[in-house]
């Protein structure tokens, strides 16, 4: 059979077995280009039709070309048009059909919804190869709304990416999304790109970290490909750029970054961005950036509770199928508080540790394996460590912890630190005292006896301990 027959009796078939809109979003503009006695190779418009065929309709389509040449096992798509259906019958090599040069439908299928606005082919195997650009949603399917565990601390983000997702470049545009390392920000972003292809295969999706994205950008310019790389990315429906953070001092792509976002923005595309802290405390970003972020929807991911850790790790157990005693769950939540993606860590630990060395993932067990890990973890501390977050935590200043004078917002937060030098750098009474303005060792000595006594009898200050050790220890660094 010609190929333009096979590829016919092929379209016919899988029409059959997909949606209408679908088979025109997908088999639109495509032929086979090549054919040998087992493979087919198929031309598509561009990177998102490639994707989609390669993964989601593969099956569809080997089975419905096999329904006319059972011979054949495998197909290929590449992008560009077969050379046949070109309207001059002129023959382009693949490599040569440009981006904007628009995609010639080949004139032997006959789409019944000719008035579907023709997409230019913004990506061909050439501008692919030179700059870099080779359209990928980057979307990872394990991200979804459905297995993001809600809480106090994520519900707000939670419940604008799903607005989000279900109205792109509406009233959230654009969506500003922070919070620290592992509280589940790429999770959400992912989920917003998931929950969009899955109701709209059809729409554009990039998900990138602003590192990939400035790389690619410089790339770009070195290649001297900036404008298709801006063209590129101004085609998107969706545009998800993850931890903003690193944009900070890098002027050129933020200005790049600025006018792709305009151009979006304009056309009510929608903009999805992450960053570890808000707009106005990323150092060196752009005002006219800022103003933009801070123009639309922002919302934070706050630290999870013990309740909420516990529940993560009991929906993660679940996924897994493992089994873990409840007590060594509640050890695991007790003791990882900081992000969710090292509760994930511990948990997958014992879980494999458990089941490599054939011992039941008990309290004891889990105690045994991941104390490993906790000390593993720690991080070495240094006394401006302590000074740092002992004066983040209290809201003080480090001259005023160490000044002479019997404040009283100061002299408890200067125990503290007293007792936390003795304590977790074992520095002597008399070289704390050198510390805090050369104060007598003896002063120190009760600092630190005070603190050891009332800790057992005061929660405030069992908390306060507690939550000092667990940031200078565990707090992963950035
Ligand atoms: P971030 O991007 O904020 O650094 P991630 O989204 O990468 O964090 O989250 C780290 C890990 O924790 C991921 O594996 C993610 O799936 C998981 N995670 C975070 N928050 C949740 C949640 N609320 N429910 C389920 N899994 C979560
Ligand atoms: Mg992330």
């Amino acid at each position: 059979m010609e190929s333009e027959a096979l590829w016919k009796t092929a379209l016919a078939n899988i029409e059959l077995s997909i949606s209408k809109a679908n088979f025109v979003t997908w088999f639109k503009n495509t032929s086979i280009l090549e054919r040998t006695e087992h493979e087919v190779t198929i031309g598509v418009p561009n990177g998102f039709a490639k994707e989609w065929l390669e993964n989601k309709y593969n099956h569809y389509i080997i089975q419905a070309l096999q329904s006319a040449d059972p011979g054949i096992r495998k197909i290929r798509c590449v992008i560009g048009s077969s050379s046949h259906a070109t309207p001059q019958g002129t023959t382009p090599k693949l490599d040569s059909v440009l981006p904007n040069k628009g995609f010639v439908e080949p004139k032997s299928i006959d789409f019944k919804r000719k008035k579907i606005i023709q997409q230019p082919s913004f990506q061909s195997k050439d501008n692919l190869a030179d700059t870099g650009i080779f359209h990928q949603s980057n979307l990872n399917n394990r991200y979804t709304f459905e297995n993001f565990i809600v809480a106090e601390n994520n519900e707000l983000a939670r419940a604008a990416c799903m607005a989000v997702s279900e109205n792109l470049g509406g009233s959230y545009n654009p969506l500003f999304i922070y919070g620290g390392v592992g509280l589940g920000k790429t999770h959400l972003l992912q989920s917003i790109g998931n929950a969009v292809i899955k109701q709209h295969p059809e729409k554009r999706i990039k998900y990138i970290t602003s590192e990939k994205f400035t790389n690619e950008l410089v790339n770009s310019i070195k290649n001297q490909k900036i404008d298709r790389f801006k063209e590129y990315y101004e085609q998107m429906d969706l545009l998800i750029i993850d931890d903003v953070q690193f944009l900070a001092g890098r002027e050129k792509t933020q200005n790049e970054f600025f006018q792709i976002f305009n151009a979006l923005y304009q056309i009510n595309k929608q903009i999805v961005i992450s960053s570890d802290r808000p707009p106005k405390a990323i150092p060196t970003l752009e005002e006219r950036l800022r103003s933009r972020f801070e123009g639309g929807m922002i919302t934070d991911i706050s630290r999870p509770t013990l309740e909420t850790r516990l529940a993560i790790l009991e929906s993660k157990v679940t996924e897994k199928g493992a089994t873990i005693d409840k007590e060594a769950l509640f050890y695991i939540a007790d003791n990882i508080s900081q992000n969710v993606r090292e509760l994930e860590g511990a948990l997958n630990r014992v879980i494999a540790y458990s089941e490599f060395q054939k011992i039941p993932a008990t309290l004891e067990n889990t105690k045994k394996i991941l104390n490993q890990l906790l000390e593993s973890n720690k991080k070495t501390v240094s006394v401006d460590d302590v000074f740092a977050h002992v004066c983040e935590h209290f809201q003080v200043s480090k001259e005023d912890l160490i000044k002479k004078g019997r404040k009283k917002e100061v002299v408890y937060p200067r125990q503290v630190m007293m007792y936390l030098l003795r304590t977790e750098l074992q520095h002597s009474f008399s070289a704390i005292g050198e510390i805090f303005n050369g104060r007598d060792h003896t002063t120190v000595l009760h600092a630190v006896e005070k603190i050891e006594r009332e800790k057992g009898e005061k929660d405030k200050i069992k908390s306060d301990i507690l939550r000092l050790k667990e940031i200078l220890y565990y707090t992963p660094s950035e």
